[in-house]
């Protein structure tokens, strides 16, 4: 599972952050971003910006993107095998 955040879309209430340290970081400029291993991924953010979300955050990811205010933690799920192959 992957996450992005919609930097335009985001309040900056930090609820995200709140939910999930580990994945969810906030910068002086006060908005939200997804990180990994504590580093920012701000360039570019967005779509561009796409966090692997380890196995022992997934539940916490999934509550922040629901309570977001700004609705703009978007999940990207892996396709499935069937879904790659077609079958
Ligand atoms: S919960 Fe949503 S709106 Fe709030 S800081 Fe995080 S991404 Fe931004």
């Amino acid at each position: 599972m992957r996450v992005w955040i919609d930097q335009d879309l985001c309040t900056g209430d930090g609820l995200c952050v709140d939910h999930c340290p580990d994945v969810f970081v906030q910068l002086d400029d006060g908005i939200a971003y997804v990180a990994v291993r504590g580093e920012p991924l701000n360039d570019p953010g967005g779509s561009g910006s796409l966090a692997d979300v380890a196995e022992r955050d997934i539940a916490a990811v999934v509550q922040a993107a629901d309570v977001c205010p700004g609705e703009c933690i978007f999940i990207e799920l892996e396709p499935t095998f069937d879904e790659m192959t077609g079958s």
